[in-house]
């Protein structure tokens, strides 16, 4: 007989196609009764090159179905990077719901899980009978702020408060409001965030990539809250799930066999995650900042760009070494550090005995992969939640420096060199190095056999008749 399906909805862009597909591998692994139909919607003429080669890697059980990708002419028009993900999944709506429609006809459908940004999809499980849930492939400090954000909208922007007062989201530590993504009522895509957290009544739970130990006190106030006020919301830490590896693209072995030659956690590893950029000015500073430091590391480079999303759903085809300064690679190549265009095997990089610290962008996935590996963090946020990420690494867990900009937001090539040392030779690193070795302890815990997300995520599937 054939095995039930549980339907899986993504959003634009591989990092909201590959935590839920990781997490459908996860389900699948310790779950093999069920298998998945997982629905792609896309934004211009094809997917990514990434997530084309991700979705060759994935078992018989996960079924991809693309979906006819949305023109960018339907989601460029938007500022934020979140409605454009957003739009994705509801220009899609009439395909996704033809291919439930199909797939409930022919087999057995027990569940829909959908993206944050595919909340829209949530509507066909009414119709179609299915039990729902949202994957938020983020910390659970961003569901607080969600399901948080109407008494923090009357606090941040009433008319008397101190910018300089410190936010407190229940359960966190207190935060700076600037290290909200939103700065103002008239911020681009803050009215459709707030239509967003109402989203999060509706499904029968919400899972989160995160784990007890790594967000007690905010997992904590998160399940008080929802009790107190009676929600439906069930939320569901099931993490750390992150992806095992694969061969995205070129690049792979040269910088693994460059680390096979460095020290032992000598190397600074330097990503911005799958499309983040810096500006021009800002990539020369990062550059005569890692020269300075003396340090060795790995940085992987992309084209500058004044807005530091625009990658983020592709439009990469510059070569990025022609920005680099004039004469840095000639000093630097090879000796002190290597630089790779646009991509290189992160979890592999990290991995490895030679990584000693990472200048992180703080996206979630960057983030537990930093964590599961025991690497510690230099956090330098660009856009979206990523500040308040920074927030929980620095603030909250202390596994992170975080470098300060100058009033024009850049961050100066001394301030670099400094953090870079502080973190891979100071005091302060060694401190850092073993509280992420500690936590890098518990993720491993958190998803073994017995581990609490494991426990979480069987009592889910329990229910799934
Ligand atoms: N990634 C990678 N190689 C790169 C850049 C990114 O493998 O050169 C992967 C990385 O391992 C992570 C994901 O892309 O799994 C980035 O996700 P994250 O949430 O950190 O950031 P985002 O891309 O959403 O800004």
């Amino acid at each position: 007989m054939e095995k039930p399906h549980i339907a899986v909805v993504p959003s634009a862009g591989f990092t909201h196609l590959v935590p839920i597909l990781e997490f459908s591998k996860r389900l699948l692994s310790l779950h093999p009764r069920f298998q998945v139909t997982c629905l792609i919607p896309s934004v211009g003429s094809s997917l990514s090159t990434s997530s084309q080669s991700y979705l060759q890697t994935l078992p018989p059980t996960i079924h991809p179905i693309l979906l006819p990708p949305v023109s960018k002419e339907h989601v460029q028009a938007e500022q934020s990077l979140a409605v454009q993900i957003e739009l994705s999944v509801t220009h899609s709506l009439p395909h996704i719901k033809q291919e439930l429609s199909s797939l409930c006809s022919r087999a057995r459908v027990v569940a829909l899980v959908v993206d944050v940004f595919a909340h829209d999809a949530l509507q066909f499980a009414t119709e179609f009978n299915l039990l729902s849930y949202i994957y938020l492939p983020q910390a659970a400090l961003i569901l607080s702020w969600y399901l948080y954000s109407q008494e923090l909208d009357e606090i941040l922007f009433s008319e008397n408060r101190d910018p300089e007062e410190s936010i407190e989201i229940p359960g966190f530590v207190p935060m700076h409001s600037r290290d909200l993504p939103f700065q103002s009522r008239s911020s681009p895509g803050y009215r459709k965030f707030l239509e967003r957290a109402e989203k999060f009544h509706l499904p029968d739970g919400v899972f989160v990539n995160s784990f007890h130990e790594m967000e007690a006190s905010t997992i904590n106030a998160l399940r008080d809250e929802i009790r107190q006020k009676k929600r439906k919301t069930v939320v569901y830490p099931v993490g750390p799930i992150t992806q095992s590896g694969f061969n995205g693209r070129e690049n792979g072995s040269e910088c693994l066999n460059w680390l096979d030659e460095q020290e032992p956690e000598s190397v600074l590893y330097v990503s911005f995650g799958s499309g983040g950029t810096l500006s021009q000015d800002q990539l020369n500073e990062l550059a005569f900042g890692l020269e300075q430091s003396g340090k060795k590391f790995l940085w992987v480079l992309r084209p500058p760009n004044n807005i530091a999303s625009a990658s983020y759903l592709g439009g990469e085809a510059d070569d990025p070494m022609r920005f680099l300064p004039r004469g840095f690679l000639e000093r630097t190549s090879k000796k002190q550090g290597l630089v790779v265009p646009l991509w290189a095997p992160q979890v592999q990089i990290l991995g490895h005995s030679s990584t000693g610290g990472f200048v992180c962008h703080c996206g979630w996935n960057s983030v537990l992969e930093s964590v599961t590996n025991g690497v510690p963090v230099i956090a330098w946020p660009l856009f979206a939640e990523q500040s308040m990420n920074a927030v929980i690494l620095s603030d909250a867990l202390k596994v992170a420096v975080r470098p300060k900009a100058n009033d024009s937001r850049l961050v100066e090539r001394e301030e670099i060199a400094r953090v870079a040392r502080e973190l891979m030779d100071g005091k302060e690193g060694i401190e850092i190095r073993k509280r992420m070795k500690s936590l890098s302890i518990a993720a491993e815990n958190a998803i073994k056999e017995d581990g609490p997300s494991t426990k979480t995520l069987a009592e889910v599937v329990a229910t799934w008749k």
